[in-house]
């Protein structure tokens, strides 16, 4: 549950934040609307006690007269509190509403500002020279026939596509690789499902609702596409109370992601690099509150690690106010270069979203009580959540091509994705 108490008491942190933040939280209309909910609930307590007691008071013997007069009451207090109760859903709704605007709180060394603010945490390795000139992913992808967005189109619709031939191979072969790189480190394997309640959507921090939303709804349903593997695995432990013992959970999972990119303009949005439909695999770490700060630094080493080991040039950034979107307190991302695209592209996001989403979930852990009295049982906690990208498959096929590409049209594969390839050294032109 949001924690309207804490935001009323912490007002002006609260409202210094969301400002820090650009965002368009409206924080005045949610504390108007907590006072306001808060006065219905207490009003709708009232009325139940009143009801109880009438309703203790006809089990007695009672005249006729007498009895007919409590039964009308009753009925009275009945109809008001129906009424009472249907006005609280509305404005519990509506006040969790608002309330999902309000971001997170901010790590204070995260740069203030817009992304241009975002600052550089490291850089691994350097642009490539091409002593000839270098193509772009569509055009690799033509010459070596790896990818059908014209049939993709006439199927399904623009920004989806069919991977061919040796492209598969490398989209299984990053998966799995990935996917073992990481469990060797610790992680439990998951796949996922990929439809879910709107509702646990809300609760992680997306918004499915609204004109701009990166959500696909199912229709006449409550449930929704996965934008990310972060929201079932956020849901995995929703309601419970987690052993201390059990902390840190760390998990790798692998899921399709589907989002709309409703907004999303300009050249990077062709080929490859901007989809609806894309296979990723995800970490994700549930730990105690003080051992958020340093997981993040181990989620941000794991993807640098990976991409370094495959032999790409990144940059890693601490992003910027403006940048981290509702559920984080801090963001790392790593941007790869991209020699076709001409520029630095974003390949993985690591987030440290504190309690923003355990406490939408309910979920919490029990500290174990260290301390002489073990009689005195510790009040529970929630727990932090972490998540952060280990493979973005369509952006990974980009860079790969478009850095690994050579003089006659060839293109080599790293050599840490080949036994996970049948061997495939090289993707030649057909
Ligand atoms: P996010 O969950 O938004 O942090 O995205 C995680 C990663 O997925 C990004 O760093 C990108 O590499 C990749 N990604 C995000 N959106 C898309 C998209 N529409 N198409 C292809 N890859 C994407």
């Amino acid at each position: 549950a949001i924690d309207f108490k804490w935001i009323r008491d912490n007002k002006d942190a609260v409202a210094a934040n969301i400002k820090k933040r650009n965002s368009t939280a409206d924080l005045e209309l949610v504390l108007e609307l907590y006072e306001k909910m808060s006065k219905l609930q207490k009003e709708v307590e009232r009325l139940r006690g009143e009801r109880n007691a009438v309703a203790n008071k006809m089990k007695g013997k009672l005249e006729p007269s007498e009895r007919q007069k409590l039964i009308e009451e009753g009925k009275n207090l009945k109809e008001g509190l129906v009424s009472l109760e249907e006005d609280l859903i509305l404005l519990t709704d509506k006040l969790q509403l608002e309330a999902q605007c309000i971001p997170n709180m901010t790590h204070p060394d995260v740069p203030i500002g817009g992304e241009d603010c975002s600052a550089l945490r490291k850089m691994v390795g350097s642009q490539r020279e091409f002593n000839f000139p270098a193509k772009d992913h569509l055009q690799l992808g033509k010459e070596l026939d790896l990818f059908d967005f014209d049939a993709a189109a006439e199927v399904s619709g623009s920004k989806f596509y069919y991977l061919k031939n040796e492209a598969v191979l490398l989209e299984m072969g990053l998966i799995n690789w990935t996917l073992s790189e990481v469990m060797k480190r610790g992680f439990i394997p998951l796949t996922t499902p990929e439809i879910v309640r709107s509702s646990v959507v809300e609760k992680c921090g997306f918004q499915p609702r609204g004109e701009n939303t990166q959500v696909y709804s199912i229709e006449d349903s409550d449930q929704c596409l996965i934008g990310t593997a972060e929201i079932p695995v956020g849901g995995i432990h929703m309601d419970s109370i987690l052993s201390d013992l059990a902390l840190p959970l760390k998990y790798v999972a692998y899921s399709h992601c589907f989002r709309t990119e409703a907004g999303a303009a300009g050249s990077a949005t062709r080929g490859l690099y901007r989809v609806h439909q894309f296979s990723k695999v995800e970490m994700f770490i549930l730990c105690r509150p003080e051992d958020s700060d340093s997981y993040h630094d181990e989620l941000i080493r794991i993807e640098e690690d990976l991409f370094s080991s495959l032999g790409i040039h990144f940059k890693t950034l601490d992003m910027a106010s403006d940048d981290l979107g509702a559920p984080a307190y801090r963001k790392f991302d790593i941007e790869a270069w991209m020699p076709g695209l001409g520029r630095y592209g974003e390949i993985s996001s690591a987030s440290n979203c504190t309690d923003y989403q355990s406490r939408r979930l309910g979920i919490r852990f029990r500290p174990s009580d260290s301390s002489a009295n073990q009689k005195k049982v510790a009040p529970t906690q929630f727990v932090h959540t972490l998540n952060a990208t280990a493979c973005a498959v369509p952006r990974m096929i980009v860079c790969l091509l478009e850095n690994f590409q050579q003089e006659d049209g060839s293109v080599v594969i790293p050599e840490l994705l080949r036994p996970y390839m049948g061997g495939l050294h090289r993707i030649n032109p057909k």
